[in-house]
């Protein structure tokens, strides 16, 4: 449910009603607009809230609930985007977030070279993986801490955030010593008790569109993370499963202006999974861009043909410094920078 106040209603009444939920037990957002503040109430079952006893308050408007079956995700929650700050690098506002990196973390040296060259290139944040998801038992599984360790000291040398996968929730704790963003990757979009566990930490997460989620799916999962207090969730879309052979996955680009409509979460496109294709990766990223998104993630490796995973889709150093500067046009002509 959400608590419209009135336009400039005072400081104290939007206090008293802050208190009133909190005394009831229930978490609160603030949302601040110009002339009119709601709070959105967060845990809430919403068949056990009394409206009435808010609309009584003073300063109040009207409560409404949220029609859709996410609430806190949705919009009519926040009309504001929710821009989420990550040691400095603001993902949601008017720059577009550049986050690139190996799929793996392989050594020390790959890692460290992969973050100078997404560094001076104009990346944003470091990703790779240490723990991961992959489809065969007898392929590489991450290096596990060690690859956080590397991760930890590439982060230290280029001053870049990093995101790295989690994908249990006994693992949450020691990837959240290091990691500065959590991913949830495609095949645990829907894992409950890890998007539970995720939701009583405040650090950001990224959650990625399952390869058979809908939309809807992808923002219940969200919700499921934003409802145990943590606001910062982005969500993304990285290729879902269709009848196409040509491409690993079918980018599904309309999920990136849907999702914009449908939630203030800051929107990340990945086209190196959405598409399993180096060569594809550059001209989805563009549609990513042109489409709205507030983010790209993208894969980078010093040498794609030797990588331990994904090399088909990565990008080399070079050619992920040639996707930046031809993004960057793309990004003006919709009112973005890069
Ligand atoms: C990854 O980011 O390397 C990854 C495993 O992605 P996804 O979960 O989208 O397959
Ligand atoms: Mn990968």
């Amino acid at each position: 449910m959400i608590i419209v106040m009135q336009q400039h209603a005072d400081p104290k009444h939007i206090e008293a009603v802050v208190k009133r939920v909190e005394e009831l037990g229930y978490k609160v957002h603030l949302s601040r607009g110009e002339a009119r503040t709601i709070v959105g109430i967060i845990g809430a079952d919403e068949h056990k809230l009394q409206t009435s006893s808010f609309e009584a308050m003073d300063g109040v408007e009207k409560t409404m609930r949220v029609m859709q079956p996410y609430k806190v995700a949705s919009r009519d929650f926040s009309q504001e985007d929710t821009v989420i700050n990550v040691n400095g690098v603001a993902i949601g506002g008017q720059k577009i977030v550049v986050m690139a990196g190996p799929c793996s973390v392989e050594s020390r040296e790959m890692i460290l070279e992969t973050a100078h060259a997404v560094k001076e290139a104009g990346g944003s944040v470091l990703r790779g993986g240490a723990f991961k998801p992959r489809s065969s038992p007898y392929s590489f599984q991450g290096m596990g801490e060690e690859g956080l360790r590397y991760l930890a000291e590439a982060r230290e040398q280029t001053g870049l955030p990093i995101i790295t996968e989690v994908m249990t929730p006994d693992e949450i704790e020691l990837v959240a010593d290091y990691a500065d963003i959590l991913q949830v990757g495609a095949r645990n979009t829907q894992n409950y008790s890890l998007l539970k566990a995720l939701g009583k930490l405040q650090k950001p997460v990224f959650l990625k569109r399952g390869m058979s989620s809908t939309i809807q799916e992808l923002l219940m999962s969200a919700e499921y993370i934003l409802a145990g207090g943590n606001m910062q969730v982005m969500v993304g879309e990285r290729g879902i499963r269709t009848y196409e052979t040509a491409t690993r996955f079918t980018f599904d680009v309309n999920a990136i202006p849907v999702l914009k409509e449908l939630t203030h979460l800051p929107v990340i496109a990945d086209p190196a999974h959405g598409t399993g294709k180096w060569n594809l990766v550059t001209p989805i990223a563009k549609a990513a861009v042109a489409a709205g998104a507030d983010s790209i993630m993208v894969e980078v490796h010093p040498n794609p043909a030797e990588a331990w995973s994904d090399g088909a889709q990565s990008l080399t150093l070079e050619r992920f410094a040639t996707m930046m500067r031809e993004l960057r046009p793309v990004a003006e002509a919709v009112g973005r920078t890069l």
